[in-house]
């Protein structure tokens, strides 16, 4: 049990250090996220079209949330899938 605990940890570990040095987008060119800019949207969508969460896009906790309305908005209005 302590085996696999410890390998479970190391495997979260390795997964954070590799995007340890991802930062936000949306922070870096200091842009909000907005439902009308579609092709900045599609971008943090998966090829199925779900939200990516913020441990592969590597946005911050803020503009995760506003890209998630964002997203559902635009769903909602059909700009996107
Ligand atoms: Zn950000």
């Amino acid at each position: 049990m302590a085996a696999t605990k410890t390998t479970k940890n190391k495997i979260i570990n390795t997964k954070r250090s590799r995007n340890a040095n991802n930062s936000c987008w949306f922070c870096e060119n200091n842009i909000e996220p907005d439902y009308k800019e579609v092709e900045i949207i599609k971008s943090f969508l998966s090829p199925r079209g779900k939200i990516l969460n913020r441990r592969i896009s590597g946005t911050c906790a803020k503009h995760q949330r506003k890209l998630a309305k964002a997203i559902k908005i635009a769903r909602l209005m059909a700009l996107i899938r």
